[in-house]
């Protein structure tokens, strides 16, 4: 009986957990077990809160005894990235500079789940500040894609999509700089969405490059990503770049698509730049089209859109992102708090006792970035790279400002290829280029979503569905009517073809 109830999604949990089917601390408690079971192998968490999870599982169980009114997803439990703090429970960035640092606050998105009600399994896995796209790069220990254990989950959110695949968790709350809620959701056969920027406040979430940084939820459906969406999203006036109307009412959205199922007058375009060609793999191109097919099916009319910038902007985001990741980064001075080392001998001074912290505590990407940044934005060079990398910003915003003046949405593979084995991809170049389909969204602040859209050789693909700035309505709408047309194709959610763990 318990491991099915893992089966089940959350919005289901929800329903059962309302109709008194069965306690929250018994759900809890059938996630900790599958945690306890599968983790030896997925690698999925950072560390797991047991106690912590049954404590919110019991009380939530207590007030609706109670008779009180809770909120939808009260007692349904919840994985979060270990990029966002969480009061009293450790948290790391899966960088050995943090290495067991307990914040004494929550991110504004952690107190929200918290006020939702809803129980915290633990604290998943990523690369070290979410720099990477494979979790290969975590300073802890790797995880492995449910579908093929010798493969990569995606990345950086590998852990938190891991999880929900793994079925160790319903809901997952993932972080995207430049992909990394899409590409691990496309990669594991999962959903995830990158919200439009401000829509989840960055507060509390340790930072990597704050323009671009977009907290977002993940899910097995769109209807389960919806309802943690619409935890997720508020204003805070703690994020300086917190939207005072952030979208939000995604479930509804998504519930009133699958009644309706019904795309007639949407105008899809495809972006032309990211339809195939050099580095995409057949299968991933044939199941991006066969969605399309799709699409049109429910009564979208389909062009093809040019996005000229769109050529530069791996190059510009190489250039922002580690500028922004070098003043991030420069706060871990081994002063304050984490990881300190002093110098093995010689004197003691403030910038040694930094040179050494941060030579020990930080990985080779970090390092990497850190030192790219600096370059960029070093006074011979700043205008000639960040600059321009700014000037081309601004070029991508407007080709995309252009291609919705014309079209509600636009589509994509979420990746070029599906998840690869480990260490296949080992130097970081053949790494950056993989993150050409996610990046301009990042770029121009635009909501994206991924599901799957199929299989290629046996592994899932993601669709990837870009809207305007504050219409990530568009997303569910449109994921919710895809989502079920695929599943009817393949006969059943793609997940359920995963090798059973
Ligand atoms: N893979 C991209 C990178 O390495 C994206 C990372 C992210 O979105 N956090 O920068």
């Amino acid at each position: 009986m318990n491991s099915e109830l893992t089966r089940l999604s959350a919005a289901e949990q929800a329903a059962k957990l309302a109709a008194g089917e069965f306690s929250s601390r018994e759900l809890t408690q059938a996630h900790l077990e599958r945690i306890d079971a599968l983790e030896p192998a997925v690698g999925a968490y950072l560390n797991v809160d047991h106690d912590g999870a049954l404590a919110a599982a019991d009380a939530v169980d207590a007030a609706r005894k109670e008779g009180a009114a809770l909120p939808e997803l009260a007692g349904v439990p919840v994985a979060v990235k270990d990029l966002c703090c969480t009061r009293g429970q450790v948290t790391t960035a899966a960088s050995k500079i943090l290495e067991g640092w307990v914040p004494p606050y929550d991110a504004t998105l952690v107190a929200n789940i918290r006020a939702n009600q809803m129980p915290i399994l633990g604290k998943t896995n990523l690369d070290e500040f979410a720099m990477g796209g494979s979790t290969e790069h975590s300073a802890f220990h790797r995880t492995a894609n449910p579908w093929d254990l010798e493969r990569i989950p995606g990345g950086s959110s590998g852990g938190s999509a891991a999880a929900l695949a793994a079925y160790e968790a319903p809901l997952a709350v993932g972080t995207d700089t430049g992909g990394s809620i899409r590409q691990p959701a496309a990669v594991t056969g999962t959903v995830g969405v990158k919200p439009t920027y401000g829509t989840v406040s960055r507060f509390g979430v340790i930072a990597m490059a704050s323009s671009l940084d977009t907290p977002g939820p993940m899910a097995r459906n769109v209807l389960d990503t919806a309802l943690l969406h619409d935890v997720m999203a508020s204003y805070d006036p703690l994020d300086s770049t917190s939207l005072s109307d952030a979208p939000r009412g995604m479930a509804d959205v998504v519930r009133a698509a699958q009644a309706g199922m019904d795309l007639k007058g949407l105008r899809v375009g495809v972006i032309s730049q990211l339809d195939g060609g050099e580095g995409y793999q057949e299968g991933v191109v044939d199941s991006f089209h066969q969605a399309l097919t799709l699409l049109e099916n429910a009564g979208a009319t389909i062009k093809t859109v040019d996005l000229p910038h769109l050529e530069y902007a791996l190059d510009a985001y190489y250039l922002i992102m580690p500028a922004e990741v070098s003043s991030n980064l420069a706060r871990y001075d081994g002063m304050r708090y984490g990881l300190r080392v002093e110098p093995k001998e010689g004197p003691v001074t403030a910038e040694r006792v930094m040179a050494a912290t941060r030579g020990a505590g930080f990985g080779d990407e970090a390092k990497r970035r850190i030192i790219l940044g600096t370059h960029v934005l070093s006074a011979g060079y700043y205008d000639a790279y960040y600059g321009s990398a700014l000037k081309v910003r601004t070029l991508v915003q407007r080709d995309f400002d252009a291609a919705f003046a014309d079209v509600d949405i636009l589509v994509s593979p979420t990746s070029p290829i599906t998840a690869y084995r480990f260490g296949e991809k080992d130097d970081p170049l053949t790494m950056y280029k993989l993150d050409v389909t996610t990046i301009p969204a990042n770029l121009a602040g635009i909501p994206g979503m991924s599901l799957p859209s199929g299989l290629s050789e046996g592994l899932p693909v993601g669709f990837q569905i870009l809207a305007p700035q504050r219409k990530d309505d568009r997303l569910y709408r449109v994921g919710a009517v895809l989502e079920a047309l695929v599943n009817e194709r393949v006969g059943g959610a793609l997940l359920e073809r995963a090798p059973q763990l």
